[in-house]
């Protein structure tokens, strides 16, 4: 499932990381031109090369091509020395700054960026503080900065970790824990683009419950219901990891594999088939399903792919159901 939400939590954290830049990049510039102006040129070229950076930042969001490994091996180290000449020039108001610092690493880098990139800081600029500082300043600075930085790790780790649950809850089926239709545009177009670039071999499985209405009207909807779960788990079970499974409509599963050709998929679908028929899910009823197959034929399009796996469930459920049928599209 990472692969499919990554994309997701990458727009996300593309944004976000988008308008701390530019907030951050431009309130600096005031700071920037006062000191060129009239005070430390050094801290007013400081403060430009770090706004510069943080506007590189936000144009590379923009462009959707940033990683948080430029930020990493460029601007941590950068403010962090830089933070540390402030504060040696200016004193307690350096210091200042250390805390929306910290707060931004934890923003525009990975949790594992930013852990690292926090202690590097403190390594350089908590020393630093009580060489330069009277002790009852150093320690108000050491436990202020050490709760910030403990708030802003805590903070950042339940936002990454509620995102991903939602993100989680959006793409997946709640009754039977598959995939839901979310995905599945972008997942067979991922997977038509896969095989135009490698030659992978990609083949499509539609399956429906035959008669599904029957077994609700005449057993009820839990029991329908207890169908459909078990029907999930056992295509879970049955199938690999590299293959996708899609709840597409009631009693509807859509099946995409990876790496197998068409014939392998009919032994496959055959042995779905089977293996169902064989569950015995409901005493004293067989639970019968059909299927159609379609391998990635030459028109390499999502929706005529999907269209051509469809016909040949219908055909499927035309020629007396519990079978499966496979034609070239
Ligand atoms: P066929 O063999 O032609 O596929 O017939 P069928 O009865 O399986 O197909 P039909 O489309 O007539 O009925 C599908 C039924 O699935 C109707 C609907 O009430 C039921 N259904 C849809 N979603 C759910 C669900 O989440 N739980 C349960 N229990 N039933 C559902
Ligand atoms: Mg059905
Ligand atoms: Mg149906």
């Amino acid at each position: 499932m990472e692969d499919l939400t990554s994309r997701y939590q990458t727009d996300f954290h593309l944004k976000s990381t988008f308008w701390l830049s530019v907030t951050a990049g431009t309130l600096i510039l005031p700071f920037a031109y006062y000191h060129l102006t009239y005070q430390h040129v050094g801290i007013g070229i400081g403060a430009v090369i770090t706004s510069l950076s943080l506007y590189l930042v936000a144009w590379s969001c923009h462009r959707k091509t940033y990683k948080t490994i430029y930020t990493f091996i460029w601007l941590t180290p950068f403010t962090t020395f830089f933070v540390a000449y402030l504060t040696n020039l200016l004193g307690i108001t350096g210091t200042y700054w250390c805390y929306s610092t910290v707060l931004l690493y934890y923003f525009m880098m990975t949790e594992r960026q930013a852990w690292m990139s926090n202690i590097l800081f403190a390594l350089v600029n908590l020393p630093q503080a009580w060489q330069l500082f009277e002790t009852h300043e150093a320690t108000r600075f050491t436990v202020t900065f050490l709760l910030v930085s403990a708030y802003s790790a805590i903070f950042l780790h339940i936002i990454a970790m509620q995102y991903s649950e939602l993100q989680k809850q959006a793409i997946t089926d709640k009754l039977t824990n598959l995939y839901n239709r979310t995905l599945l545009k972008d997942s067979l177009e991922q997977a038509i683009h896969q095989a135009n670039r490698t030659n992978t071999p990609f083949t499509l499985i539609i399956m429906d419950v035959d008669h599904f209405k029957k077994i609700n009207d005449e057993l009820g909807h839990d029991i329908g219901d207890h169908v459909l779960i078990q029907l999930g788990i056992f295509l879970k079970d049955f199938l690999r990891g590299s293959d996708k499974i899609f709840r597409i409509g009631g009693e509807e599963f859509l099946i995409l594999l990876y790496n197998t050709d068409e014939a392998d998929s009919i032994n496959m679908a055959e042995k779905i088939r089977k293996g169902i028929e064989n569950l015995s899910l409901i005493p004293d009823r067989k639970v019968t399903v059909s299927i159609g197959v379609a391998g990635l034929s030459s028109v390499r399009d999502w929706k005529h792919w999907m269209k051509t796996c469809d016909k040949n469930l219908y055909e499927a459920k035309n020629s007396g159901r519990n079978r499966v049928v496979v034609c070239k599209g």
